[in-house]
């Protein structure tokens, strides 16, 4: 936004030149449709649980339910109430991230075992089988635990949850010159070409009708994205439409130095 005003001399008022004014609105634009995206997400993922608690709630408190009907109504809100924690929790990590309060306490960490131990949790939760391919060594990276585990969690989940109809996700750990790669391949809905360079962004979801089926917030890839900058490492996507699609993420490796030259962390034996 500009405007332009005339300057005028002194003395005569004859007019000298012009005065333009710019005013840089992109910012206040970008942060009101934050704002706007915030609150339609927000009634949208929390009224959707609560009405589901509401409702089953209300029937066991109201009614005689057969013991078999208890249980899954009581899985329900159990599974509800977990969902509903989980967004506060990424809305608490997203607003510390942009003020910068969230605290990160770097260890070495044996990245296959972590990636062994995340595929682990998610085994059996689900119908698809995780294949991986982690190798034998162990590759160290130097990082935060929980948030390293929070990233492997997050693309791994969104894996799961955008290939309804598929049977596995392949999860697999190298290294090359120095850098580790995570990465995480499903053959599900895949992405369309021009949403590949807004998905990290904050709130952002693709709005194709089967993705918009799938209930999500669109702060998980933004948070990921962030710890892995953190980490001085990168993230990628590839993907085709209606095939599938890979995130690779590349953190630098590391050798503690306890184990120097005992174990081969920089380069795939
Ligand atoms: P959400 O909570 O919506 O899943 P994310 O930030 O994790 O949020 O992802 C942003 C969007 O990127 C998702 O809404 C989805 O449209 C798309 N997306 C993420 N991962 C995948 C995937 N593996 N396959 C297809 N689309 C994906």
């Amino acid at each position: 936004e500009f405007y332009a005003s005339p300057v005028l001399d002194e003395l005569s008022r004859a007019r000298i030149g012009y005065l333009f004014v710019f005013h840089n609105r992109s910012e206040e634009v970008r942060l009101n449709r934050m704002k706007d995206d915030f609150i339609s997400i927000v009634s949208h993922e929390l009224r959707t649980p609560m009405s589901a608690i509401q409702g089953f709630t209300e029937i066991l408190l109201e009614r005689e339910v057969p013991p078999e009907k208890r249980v899954r109504y009581l899985e329900t809100v159990h599974n509800e109430v977990v969902r509903l924690s989980a967004l506060v929790d990424d809305f608490l990590d997203i607003q510390r991230m942009e003020t910068g309060r969230l605290a990160y306490h770097f260890e070495p960490l044996d990245l296959g075992g972590l990636v062994a131990e995340v595929a682990g949790q998610w085994q059996g939760t689900d119908k698809h089988t995780l294949r991986l391919d982690l190798p034998a060594h162990g590759f160290f990276i130097r990082g935060d635990r929980e948030r390293i585990i929070q990233v492997l969690h997050n693309l791994i989940s969104n894996a799961v949850k955008y290939s309804p109809g598929a049977e596995a996700v392949d999860i697999s750990l190298s290294c090359t010159d120095g850098r580790a790669a995570i990465r995480v391949k499903d053959y599900g809905l895949g992405i369309p070409e021009e949403s590949l360079t807004r998905l990290f962004q904050k709130f952002y979801r693709v709005e194709t009708t089967r993705h918009r089926k799938i209930r999500g917030t669109g702060l998980g890839l933004s948070i990921v994205r962030e710890i892995v900058d953190t980490h001085g490492g990168e993230i990628q996507v590839e993907s085709v439409s209606g095939s599938g699609s890979e995130f690779s993420v590349h953190l630098p490796a590391y050798e503690p130095p306890e184990l120097k030259g005992r174990i081969a962390v920089l380069q795939e034996p």
